[in-house]
């Protein structure tokens, strides 16, 4: 395969400006601000994918106006990739079936972009996490091991 040690903030950077337009017609800002360079070995067209499908989610799940946040952490041994909404979060019952083919709330969603983003992740030793916010919205959370 092609993994390498990939800088997380280039690849945010990539997609953010992939997305922009089409967060800024719904009045959506992407924040991202980078902090220490961390990197992950990986490949990394894979991992622009799986930042693109969870980054669009999103932008799907808001009505107009809001804010997304993407943030980097080392936390022990790994690197957190934690993509935050203000959507509508997802409710308990649905919860289990994020990531099952075909599984879509969408008019003319497929229903594949979280099935091929855990599968993307597990083939790098990586995780996804689904949490709720607080106030509103979730989190996906990505895990990566740390590269020692
Ligand atoms: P699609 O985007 O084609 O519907 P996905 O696999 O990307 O397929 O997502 C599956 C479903 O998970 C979505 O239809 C939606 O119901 C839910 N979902 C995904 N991301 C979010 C999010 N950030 N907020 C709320 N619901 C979400
Ligand atoms: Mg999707």
């Amino acid at each position: 395969d092609q993994k390498k040690e990939e800088a997380v903030s280039q690849m945010i950077e990539d997609v953010v400006k992939l997305l922009k337009s089409q967060a800024k017609i719904k009045n959506i800002s992407i924040n991202y601000h980078k902090e220490d360079e961390l990197y992950v070995y990986c490949d990394r067209s894979q991992i622009k994918q799986v930042l693109l499908n969870l980054i669009k989610n999103a932008i799907e799940a808001m009505e107009d106006s809001g804010e997304i946040n993407v943030s980097v952490l080392l936390i022990d041994s790994y690197v957190q990739i934690d993509i935050r909404d203000e959507g509508p979060g997802i409710p308990e019952e649905v919860i289990h079936k994020l990531g099952e083919p075909f599984f879509t709330t969408k008019q003319s969603g497929t229903g594949l972009g979280i099935m091929i983003t855990k599968q993307i992740l597990e083939r790098h030793d990586a995780t996804l996490e689904i949490l709720q916010n607080e106030e509103k919205g979730s989190t996906f959370r990505i895990r990566f091991p740390a590269i020692t």
